[in-house]
């Protein structure tokens, strides 16, 4: 998607401090971070939103979230919240599906 920010850190055409990647998907800090370990899990295929997800797409979800734990763990945390932001009224801003992880000192409510 020639738009979008996310594919542009996916195609490393923007920088971002990428912590992880394999095959499906990357990891990097957020420029905002709301605790003091805030990364965001995005697939490397452009996927609007979890509206567009079926499931053809179960083995890169069960891989998306089996990562987290394990991210986490490398962060230092023992427990962690996740946030996936769902369509405009639902607060997604960027429109390329992205998990946030967050751990430490969360500042954001459930
Ligand atoms: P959402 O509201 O769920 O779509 O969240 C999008 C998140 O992406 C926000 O928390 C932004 O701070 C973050 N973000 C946007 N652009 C970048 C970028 N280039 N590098 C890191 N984080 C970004
Ligand atoms: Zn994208």
């Amino acid at each position: 998607m020639e738009d979008c920010i996310f594919c542009k850190i996916v195609a490393k055409t923007v920088n971002a401090n990428i912590m992880y990647e394999d095959d499906n998907l990357v990891v990097f800090p957020d420029m905002h971070p709301k605790a003091n370990t805030h990364l965001l899990i995005v697939p490397k295929r452009h996927i609007n939103s979890l509206l567009d997800l079926s499931h053809s797409d179960d083995a890169l979800i069960a891989h998306i979230i089996l990562q987290l734990p394990k991210l986490a763990r490398q962060m230092g945390a023992k427990g962690f919240r996740t946030i996936i932001n769902t369509g405009r009224e639902g607060g997604q801003h960027v429109d390329h599906l992205h998990i946030h992880l967050l751990a430490g000192n969360l500042q954001i409510a459930p």
